[in-house]
């Protein structure tokens, strides 16, 4: 996929990588998140321990992982990442932990996607800092119990609701990432354009901000497109007819919406009147796996306002009909 693609290129990750903030002043939006993690680290800091486990949830590319390295640089230490469907066996989970210098940071990207036999050993790790691990097989096997040094567990999640209880219950700090505003955003890419040393006007900054479904990863890779756009066809310079020429090639809509979202959209309109429909048979209907249109599509099209999600099903907004120009008809189009 184009835009909301999860996957970059390794070209375009190292570029990714380089317009990461580093610290929490370079971090833009999300106020709150913010502001909760600088009195806590600060805090640790003062006390010199180790910071409380953080958990932080949202829809992809709101820059959960960034935050990760944040942390860890203002707490002045080393970061370990890794994710949840990496971690198979509990020896995997065990080699990481042992590894850790004090207060180090353990980044968990994925958590939900955690094996039950690894979140077990992560229990007691996560409480007591001790790691509890058989050594062996069959009668020979023993349990053996290990200190660790106290450390922090940063966790990520596009869905708090698929953490196990027990696990949610041990992170002392929860932060949920909001969508951007496209003011945010604006700032965002005239920051990145002045890492890539692209030209661009402020006009040219907001439309790709605008365009860019609240969420920095988008606008970082919409601004490379862009600026591409603005070499070959204008003099290199992004103003907002250049931004709007290029987003229109990459049939990113003036709404903002993509080849996929106005598929979905689309999808629920036409072959169900509207909705509600459920998620398997929109998945059917469009060729998208159901979990991508969960985390990936539809937190944005909810947050404007053109999808439900209803006990019933999915059902399109009236403010969906009008942004293909159609009455609504059918038992949807609330
Ligand atoms: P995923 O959940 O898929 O790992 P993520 O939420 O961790 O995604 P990041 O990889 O951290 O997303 O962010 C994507 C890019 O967006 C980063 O490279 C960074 O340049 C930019 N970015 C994210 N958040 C911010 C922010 N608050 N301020 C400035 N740039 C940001």
């Amino acid at each position: 996929r184009l835009i909301t693609a999860q996957k970059l290129s390794s070209h375009e990750e190292a570029q990714e990588r380089a317009l990461r903030p580093k610290v929490l002043d370079e971090y833009v939006g999300q106020e709150k998140a913010r502001g909760q993690l600088q009195i806590f680290i600060e805090a640790a800091k003062k006390r010199g321990e180790a910071l409380d486990h953080v958990l932080l949830f949202g829809p992809p590319g709101l820059g959960k992982t960034t935050l990760a390295h944040i942390v860890a640089r203002e707490l002045g230490v080393n970061l370990r990442q890794t994710s949840g469907p990496v971690l198979e066996r509990a020896g995997d989970l065990a080699a990481l932990l042992t590894n850790l210098e004090p207060h180090d940071v353990l980044f968990i990207d994925e958590i939900h996607r955690l094996s039950p036999v690894v979140e077990e050993i992560l229990y007691p790790a996560l409480e007591d800092f001790q790691l509890d691990i058989m050594i062996g097989e069959g009668p020979a096997a023993r349990s053996v119990k290990l200190d660790l040094p106290p450390f922090t567990l940063v966790g990520a999640t596009t869905r708090a609701g698929m953490l196990t209880n027990p696990l949610r219950d041990r992170f002392g700090i929860v932060a949920r990432l909001e969508f951007y505003t496209p003011q945010e955003l604006t700032r965002i890419v005239e920051r990145s354009a002045a890492l890539l040393e692209v030209k661009i006007v402020p006009e040219g900054a907001f439309e790709i901000a605008r365009r860019s479904r609240g969420t920095p990863r988008i606008a970082n890779r919409l601004l490379r497109r862009v600026r591409d756009y603005a070499e070959v066809r204008a003099d290199g310079v992004v103003t907002r007819e250049t931004a709007d020429a290029a987003l229109s090639m990459l049939d990113v809509d003036h709404a903002g919406l993509d080849v996929m979202d106005r598929k979905l959209l689309g999808a629920v309109i036409d072959k169900f009147d509207g909705g509600p429909v459920g998620l398997d048979n929109v998945a059917a209907a469009i060729g998208e796996a159901a979990d991508t249109i969960e985390d990936v599509l539809e937190p944005y099209l909810i947050q404007q306002g053109l999808l439900q999600r209803t006990p019933r099903g999915r059902v399109a907004t009236l403010a969906a009909y009008r942004h293909f120009g159609l009455e609504p008809r059918g038992a949807g189009g609330l």
